[in-house]
């Protein structure tokens, strides 16, 4: 069975049709025509090659939303019909101390969707059963894409630290992570700030249920932020600032806690961790269990990401678009 799909010929290339053979299903694989995948930056950075171990032709594409065409012998609890998304893991080895332990995310021979195989920018797609997720009936599909990436990694958190509705959260950062991670600190029952560097955005935060906006340029105003917060989730990926301003804003035993990659190393005094029982911490995308949970959340609180369409066959329009950072704030790719 043919492909469709778009890839980069070389590094920092264009997209550009792109056909390959699917070959044979493999026993606990399942094929999936893909109704639209959202578009992240981690897709530019591996386009770009920027983590310098990228193979070409390169089909990127990591916020698959489609329907199972086929299943491979041994899939039990996935058929044929049945909507799913998947995002940046496709496979995971079902047997270590972390798949055993629900931690599939963290297993150290999990497969990238688009690694040694091709992603989501395509017609179809074939990963590991596991790591297609079903979508609830009541979702809409056509903004599910991004949840899956983007939306998993800033949920992880709440299940991984059992966040409660009483807890007080600051997001900094309002964007492709940012602003749903304000969407679901809100439904969770939390108090939340939102922190951001532009005053454009203070109106859309507190749309998005931040009951306060803070300015990261504003010193002053951080410095009124003292043992503030139970969590802060930093989504940017820089900040200018001291980071004492953020560790002083920790309420004791709080969390100063990572989603993005930083573009310089931390510089945190162990002085600022020591005296509140502080902790400093980062995740990356959750597993197909935590997956699940927050499909089941944002059906049940009815949270959609803020999302611009594109058709598939604008890719390369839509990844100008993403690098302009004016897109508001994710970006879905329709066959
Ligand atoms: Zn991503
Ligand atoms: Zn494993």
């Amino acid at each position: 069975m043919k492909v469709k799909a778009y890839a980069a010929l070389k590094e920092k290339g264009v997209l550009e049709p792109f056909e390959y053979e699917l070959g044979s299903i493999g026993h606990d694989e399942v094929d999936i025509e893909i109704e639209n995948c959202g578009l992240c930056y981690s897709d530019v950075h591996y386009i770009d090659n920027d983590f310098s171990n990228n193979e070409y032709p390169f089909v990127p594409g990591h916020e698959v939303i489609g329907k199972i065409t086929a299943i491979g012998d041994q899939v039990k609890d996935r058929h044929v019909g049945q909507r799913v998304g998947v995002g940046f893991q496709a496979g995971y080895c079902k047997t270590c101390e972390c798949c055993y332990s629900g931690d599939h995310n963290l297993c150290e021979d999990r497969v990238a969707i688009f690694v040694g195989r091709n992603g989501g920018f395509a017609d179809k797609v074939r990963v590991q059963d596991l790591s297609a997720i079903p979508v609830p009936d009541g979702l809409d599909p056509r903004t599910a894409g991004p949840l899956m990436c983007g939306g998993i990694t800033v949920f992880n958190p709440f299940v991984q630290y059992d966040i409660k509705p009483t807890d007080k959260i600051a997001i900094f950062g309002i964007g492709g992570l940012g602003h749903m991670a304000i969407k679901f600190a809100k439904a969770w029952g939390c108090e939340v700030t939102a922190i951001t560097g532009s005053e454009s955005k203070i109106e859309e935060a507190k749309s998005y249920g931040a009951h306060r906006v803070v300015i990261s340029d504003d010193i002053d105003a951080l410095k009124k932020l003292k043992r503030s917060f139970d969590y802060i989730f930093f989504t940017g990926h820089a900040f200018k600032g001291k980071w004492s301003l953020f560790m002083n804003a920790l309420r004791p035993k709080g969390r100063l806690h990572f989603l993005g990659l930083l573009s310089e190393p931390l510089n945190i005094s162990m002085f600022n961790l020591l005296r509140g029982q502080n902790s400093i911490s980062a995740s990356p995308v959750g597993g197909p269990e935590a997956m699940k949970r927050m499909l089941d959340f944002c059906n049940l609180h009815s949270i959609t990401p803020e999302v611009e369409f594109f058709k598939m066959s604008e890719i390369n329009k839509a990844i100008e678009r993403l690098k302009s950072g004016e897109a508001r704030y994710r970006l879905v790719l329709e066959n």
